[in-house]
């Protein structure tokens, strides 16, 4: 728990024990919504409400200590913020894997080729996993 209160210190975050055991289950489950948080971390904080689970996000969002995950068709999902990278997601079972697609050179095409000043990018690539197909 000690090396999640010192990452949370490092993105100017005061390390509670509950952004450390959000922080914790974003490692291991990868990428996580709001109800499945507060669905693992409940079984440690017994009094943990939902609204304390959305406010610690909105926090640790504004810090860049997370990333969210905006999905077509699913609720959004939340993340340890790390390099840039694309999601795959399966229409079937719903989970999110991570891709390590060429971002930048995604960012510098849409640049070039539109007057738009683009500034993040989410992208998500939808169809079925190994174990659906
Ligand atoms: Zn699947
Ligand atoms: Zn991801």
């Amino acid at each position: 728990m000690e090396h999640y209160a010192l990452k949370l210190r490092e993105h100017s975050l005061k390390a509670t024990p509950q952004r450390a055991a959000i922080a914790e289950a974003l490692d291991t489950y990868g990428h996580l919504s709001v109800e499945e948080l507060y669905e693992i971390l409940r079984k440690k904080f017994a009094s943990l409400s939902l609204a304390t689970i959305y406010k610690n996000i909105h926090i640790m969002l504004e810090n860049a200590f997370v990333s969210e995950v905006k999905l077509p068709g699913q609720k959004s999902v939340y993340e340890l913020t790390k390099e840039a990278h694309a999601h795959l997601q399966c229409t079937n079972c719903h989970t999110i894997e991570d891709i390590a697609l060429d971002m930048e050179c995604l960012l510098s095409q849409a640049k070039t080729k539109t007057d738009f000043d683009v500034q993040t990018a989410n992208l998500v690539l939808s169809g079925l996993c190994k174990k659906c197909r």
